[in-house]
């Protein structure tokens, strides 16, 4: 039996596949699966979700989520006939996935061999980034990069351009005509990075500023990130700028990488001698606070997680790339005792996949191998799949200050959800027959599924159709 629901239910594929995507429905039906609050790291979170096994979601005519519960009190509620329904039953829909911190102009290299990060930037990264100077190159690339994020399920991501301002264009622009909620910026970046990737202070302040005026919170779902890339390619002067324009626009968010790479660390203790640690670098430039999302983070001293969670800055954490690079394992307990706002990245392109199904699997896989099982006492908490799937969602959502719009199924919420099939492989449905709860069915989501478990996807209410294909 489909754990999901009944098999009879399934009558909604032909109507689905002659939905215009203009379409917004009514109701859509599946079983349904999102957080309240943060489930911390207990193995049957009870309170902190929501779980119908038959549940029907109502939309609003203009793509928000009006309402939602069981498959039987919202008939009655709203009288919904069959026409009114888009059927996924026997499929889990939940929020679409966030991913707080990914590189559009290096989707290109993805799965680039043999380097740790500096020499990886140096070698792939940078030349790779060089060609966004081309506008039309950026508007092809940005598509292509906004087609992997929605075939993966990811309707919202933190995302990285080039130091180029046209490349942000591009992708301001392709994610206002998919009307996709999306955070992204150029880099800033005056030193150490070959001539022709440096802008300069002034440059790097005034193409920012133009793009924060142009489409932060003015055009499509769009927000705008400040994006010095990292401590070591931005001048003292370049910071300042930096500094001025986080503090000058609401809302506007702070994207950099912290604490990835020894080498990287003592490299920035050499160019920063007077800060206290790397992230006081940051720090000391007035660039750490709420929506300041740092990557990585691998190395961080107890002071440096104090420091972000006495400012609600957040970490996005990046198991495939920390992986891939060699770069070190995330500690994540450590993280969640000091109560740092947590989310997962991919970045792409030294992150090895869009998929955060696969990030989730990775993440779990990393805070295994420090894991203390030798003495229950001692024992550290592993990622249960609860805590992953709230990292992917409603927390990701929280440590972006976006939970009043995305993350979750609440009513008044922006309409983007995911439908998950259980059946997408026959590995991952024979290994689905023989779960038994629910945190057993996200676990094996979260550890067998791909992109192929991606049945639809949603934005603002409406399905998107891959053009791209
Ligand atoms: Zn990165």
């Amino acid at each position: 039996m489909n754990p999901y629901g009944s098999e009879s239910d399934l009558t909604g594929a032909a109507t689905l596949t002659s939905c215009p995507t203009s379409f917004i429905p009514k109701a859509v039906r599946g079983s349904l699966f999102f957080f309240l609050d943060d489930p911390g790291t207990d193995n049957d979170p009870v309170s902190s979700y929501r779980y119908y096994e038959d549940g029907i979601l109502i939309l609003t005519d203009d793509g928000h989520i009006a309402d939602i519960g069981s498959a039987t009190d919202m008939q009655s509620r709203y009288g919904l006939t069959h026409r009114d329904i888009i059927d996924h039953s026997g499929k889990l829909i939940v929020p679409g996935f966030i991913d707080t911190h990914t590189h559009y102009p290096q989707s290109g290299i993805i799965a680039a061999y043999g380097y740790q990060l500096i020499e990886w930037l140096e070698k792939y990264a940078f030349p790779a980034e060089a060609e966004f100077i081309d506008k039309h190159y950026a508007r092809t690339i940005s598509r292509f990069f906004l087609s992997e994020l929605l075939r993966n399920g990811t309707t919202t991501a933190l995302i990285f351009g080039s130091v180029h301002k046209v490349s942000a264009e591009a992708l301001f622009e392709e994610a206002e005509k998919l009307n996709m909620r999306i955070i992204g910026g150029k880099i800033m970046m005056d030193r150490n990075a070959p001539q022709y990737l440096l802008d300069t202070p002034e440059t790097a302040y005034s193409d920012s500023k133009a793009l924060i005026e142009t489409w932060h919170n003015k055009r499509g779902r769009i927000r705008y990130a400040i994006t010095p890339r990292f401590a070591a390619t931005s001048s003292n002067e370049q910071l300042q700028t930096a500094q001025r324009l986080y503090h000058a626009y609401d809302d506007v968010y702070l994207q950099t990488h912290v604490s990835e790479n020894q080498h990287e660390i003592a490299w920035v203790k050499r160019l920063f001698p007077s800060s206290k640690s790397y992230l006081n670098v940051y720090n000391d430039f007035g660039l750490v606070g709420p929506r300041s999302i740092f990557a990585h983070g691998i190395h961080l001293t107890d002071d440096e997680f104090k420091l972000l969670a006495d400012k609600n800055a957040a970490i996005a954490f990046c198991p495939t790339s920390n992986l891939f690079l060699g770069s070190g394992l995330f500690n994540f307990n450590h993280a969640c005792l000091a109560s740092v706002r947590l989310t997962l990245g991919t970045d792409i392109g030294a992150g090895t996949s869009f998929s955060m199904l696969k990030t989730m699997a990775e993440a779990y896989k990393v805070v295994q191998l420090q894991s203390n099982f030798a003495s229950a006492s001692k024992k550290k908490a592993a990622l249960t799949p609860f805590k992953a799937f709230y990292m992917t969602t409603l927390g990701a959502a929280r440590a972006l200050f976006l939970e009043d719009k995305i993350g979750t199924l609440q009513p008044g919420k922006e309409g983007d959800f995911i439908v998950l099939n259980p059946d997408a492989t026959p590995l991952l449905s024979f290994r689905m027959k023989k779960t038994l709860t629910l945190a057993d069915r996200l676990f094996a989501f979260m550890m067998l599924a791909d992109d192929r478990a991606i049945n639809a996807v949603y934005l603002m209410g409406k399905r998107w159709q891959n053009s791209e294909a």
